[in-house]
């Protein structure tokens, strides 16, 4: 990654067309300093804060540098989600195809989906693992907080479809157990969870990408978080 300055939320425009100036400063010595080859690259990073002018200006200064990808950056700062989407409906489209884009610092499976959508590829956050330790799991039925006592008897699987061990070995009613307990073990088992859970989430939409159903199995998954535990036939 070049070094940038993550432009603090709120900021003023002009607060932010400096920050900006700075990030595209940084980012042509980032590019002069960096020494090709093979199995590295160099990704941008597109700063703005929420003023749609500034990002294009951000886009057009880095690809007029290149790079190996691209990344959007300054979001998931507490500007909400609906904010998110609009600077990259108005971001991503400016940006090269045949490269990789780059969302940092997001976000929950929705917000994943959602930008999916809007044509990003790559994530990282610290979502699954945080929230494995603080109880709560991202499941195919919405998210669950293990510490909730209505999880105290339930001998079912966390998510019947998932693979990790905590999903496989144990019921809900055992990790409701350990995090009561407050036995290491469960947030380990649900740190895994979450992990497995955001694994399988790109998994199948990598798939539908591929099969060019992306908007109908995003409704889908969203179907599913919505739905809750009541299909299940509780
Ligand atoms: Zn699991």
């Amino acid at each position: 990654m070049a070094l940038d300055e993550c432009t603090p939320f709120p900021a003023t425009q002009e607060q932010a067309a400096a920050s900006t100036e700075l990030s595209m400063r940084w980012a042509v010595r980032s590019r002069d300093a960096f020494t090709p080859r093979p199995g590295y690259g160099l990704f941008g990073i597109v700063q703005g804060s929420i003023y749609p002018a500034l990002r294009a200006e951000s886009v057009q200064a880095l690809t007029a540098i290149g790079f190996e990808g691209y990344a959007v950056g300054g979001l998931a700062v507490g500007e909400g989600q609906e904010a998110m989407y609009q600077v990259l409906d108005a971001t991503v489209p400016l940006l090269p195809a045949d490269r990789p884009r780059y969302l940092m610092g997001v976000g929950t499976p929705d917000d994943l989906v959602g930008s999916v959508l809007r044509g990003i590829d790559m994530f990282d956050c610290v979502m699954p693992t945080r929230s494995g330790r603080t109880a709560r799991a991202y499941t195919s039925r919405g998210i669950f907080n293990l510490r909730n006592a209505r999880f105290a008897d339930d001998p079912r699987p966390l998510d019947p479809g998932c693979a990790c061990p905590g999903c496989r070995r144990h019921s809900r009613a055992y990790l409701h157990h350990l995090f009561r307990a407050e036995e290491m073990l469960g947030p380990m088992l649900l740190t895994w969870h979450n992990l497995e859970y955001y694994q399988s989430l790109m998994r199948g939409l990598r798939a539908a990408i591929l099969d060019g159903r992306t908007a109908a199995h995003a409704d889908a998954l969203r179907a599913g978080w919505a739905a809750g535990e009541s299909a299940e036939g509780e």
